[in-house]
C-alpha cells in the first residue's frame, strides 16, 4: 500500500486535513506501506512556505511522520508538460486557443470504485473536456495530481469527499496514459454539532489552534481518528498501536461525521489523568515556559481537562496571583477576616505541616467558631490563591507551605484592613 497526503499550502492544516492525514497514516502503518508527503503548490500566489512550515508542523505535532518526502508539485513542472505531450500524441488531448484539452468520449460514463461510498457512475456527457494545460504552458490542477498519484506509485487515495468530483476527470486522464487507477476512498466531510459544514464557528478549526488550546496530540489523534470511522457515538479510548491494528477503511461510514469539541475536550482530560505526573509536569513546563513544581501538577491532575487549565487552576502555586475582586468582595465579608486569622493561628502550629496535618488544624477552627467548614476555608483559599477555584485546599495549603501560606494570609488580613493581631 502506497498512499499520499497532498495538502494544499493556503493556509493552516484544518481538522479535516488533519483527519485525511491520520487516516492515510493509519493505512499505511497498518499494512506496512508507506506514506508520501506532497505538497501541491501549484498555485503560486496562495502557496508560501510559511504556510508549508506550518502544515509541517501541524503534522509533527501531531507526531504523524512520513516515509518519503515533502515532494513540492509545483517542481514536477517537466514530468506534468511530458504527460501532456504523451496525451497529444496518443489523441487524448488536443491545442485550442494555445491550451491543451483533454478529450472526453461524448457518451458513455465512467464508474468508479470507492471503498467508502462503492460504485459511483458519472455520465461522460456531463463532463466537458477539460483544459489540463494552460497557454502560458502550466499544468492544472487535475492533471497533476493524476500525473503525480502515477509517477509516486500511489495504489490507495485517500481523501476528503470535496474531491470526488475530480475523481472522474483524474481517472480518465490515468486511462489515457496506460496507468493503472488507485483505489479511491472518498471521506466523508465534518460537521459541527449543529449539523453545519465544520467551520471556525464552531471553536477551533486548525491543528495549531487545537495545539493553543492546550489539547494533547495523542487525545486529538484518538478523538479525530473516530470521525466518520467506527461507532459515530462513540468515544473509545484507543492507544495509537491499537489504533493502527484496529483501523480499516472499509468501515468509514458515508455520512457525515460530527466534531465536537465538547467530546474532544472531555476525552483530552481522561488523557490528562492517565499520564505519569512527571510526563504530565514537563507538557505543562513546555506550555507555560517556567518550572512548575511536581506537587502542583500531582494535586492538579484531577481537575485538568486541558494543559491551558493548569496555569488559571493552579498558577498560585507557582507565584502569587492577581486577586479575583468579585470572590474576594464574598469571600472576605461576614466574618471572612476573623476566620482567617483564626486559621492562621492554627496553621502556624501544624506539625508536620502536610495535607493530613493542614486538615486537621483547618477543621478544628471550624469546630471551634462553630460555623461552616466553607466559612473558614474559602477565605485561606481566597488569600493563598486570590480566587475560589483550587485543586483541594488542604494540598494547596500543604504544597504552598507553611512560610508561603502564612505570608500570604498576613498579606491578605493586611488587604482585608484587619490587623493581624
Ligand atoms: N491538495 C488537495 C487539498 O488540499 C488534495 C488533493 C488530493 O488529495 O487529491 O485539498
Amino acid at each position: 500500500m502506497r498512499v499520499r497526503f497532498a495538502p494544499s499550502p493556503t493556509g493552516m492544516l484544518h481538522i479535516g486535513g488533519a483527519r485525511t492525514a491520520l487516516y492515510n497514516w493509519l493505512a499505511a502503518r497498518g499494512s506496512g506501506g508507506s506514506l508520501v508527503l506532497r505538497i501541491e503548490d501549484t498555485d503560486r500566489e496562495r502557496s508560501t512556505p510559511e504556510n508549508v512550515e506550518q502544515i509541517l508542523d501541524a503534522l509533527r505535532w501531531l507526531e504523524l511522520d512520513w516515509d518519503e518526502g515533502p515532494f513540492s508539485q509545483a517542481e514536477r513542472g517537466p514530468e506534468h508538460a511530458d504527460a501532456v505531450r504523451q496525451l497529444v500524441d496518443s489523441g487524448h488531448a488536443y491545442e485550442d486557443d494555445g491550451a491543451i484539452r483533454f478529450r472526453v468520449p461524448d457518451e458513455g460514463e465512467i464508474a468508479i470504485d470507492d471503498v467508502i461510498r462503492g460504485e459511483v457512475r458519472f455520465p461522460l456527457g456531463a463532463l466537458q473536456d477539460f483544459v489540463i494545460q494552460r497557454s502560458d504552458g502550466t499544468p492544472l490542477y487535475n492533471l497533476a495530481v493524476a500525473v503525480d498519484d502515477r509517477d509516486m506509485g500511489v495504489t490507495h487515495v485517500i481523501r476528503g469527499d470535496d474531491h470526488l468530483s475530480n475523481t472522474p476527470r483524474q481517472a480518465l486522464m490515468l486511462d489515457a496514459l496506460g496507468a493503472g487507477r488507485p483505489v479511491y476512498a472518498h471521506l466523508p466531510l465534518l460537521h459541527g454539532p449543529d449539523g453545519k459544514k465544520l467551520s471556525k464557528r464552531h471553536g477551533a478549526a486548525s491543528v495549531q489552534e487545537l495545539r493553543e488550546t492546550g489539547y494533547l496530540p495523542e487525545a486529538v489523534r484518538n478523538y479525530i481518528a473516530l470521525l466518520g470511522w467506527g461507532d459515530p457515538e462513540s468515544t473509545t479510548f484507543f492507544s495509537t498501536d491499537d489504533l493502527v491494528s484496529a483501523f480499516d477503511l472499509g468501515r468509514v461510514s458515508r455520512s457525515p461525521a460530527v466534531f465536537d469539541e465538547q467530546k474532544l475536550r472531555w476525552m483530552n482530560g481522561r488523557y490528562m489523568r492517565e499520564l505519569p505526573v512527571p510526563d504530565l509536569r514537563e507538557r505543562i513546563e513546555r506550555r507555560v515556559g517556567r518550572d512548575v513544581p511536581e506537587e502542583a501538577v500531582a494535586i492538579s491532575q484531577e481537575k485538568l481537562q486541558t494543559l491551558a487549565d493548569f496555569w488559571p487552576l493552579a498558577g498560585f502555586l507557582v507565584e502569587p496571583q492577581p486577586v479575583d475582586e468579585k470572590a474576594w468582595e464574598k469571600v472576605m465579608t461576614n466574618g471572612g477576616p476573623e476566620h482567617l486569622r483564626a486559621a492562621r493561628d492554627a496553621l502556624a502550629a501544624v506539625e508536620p505541616f502536610d495535607a493530613a496535618g493542614v486538615e486537621a488544624a483547618l477543621r478544628a477552627v471550624v469546630e471551634r467558631l462553630g460555623v461552616k467548614p466553607k466559612d473558614v476555608f474559602q477565605p485561606v483559599r481566597v488569600a493563598i490563591s486570590g480566587t475560589t477555584v483550587s485543586p483541594g485546599i488542604f494540598e494547596s495549603v500543604a504544597a504552598l507551605g507553611r512560610d508561603e501560606t502564612l505570608q500570604r494570609v498576613e498579606t491578605a488580613l493586611q488587604r482585608a484592613g484587619a490587623p493581624s493581631a
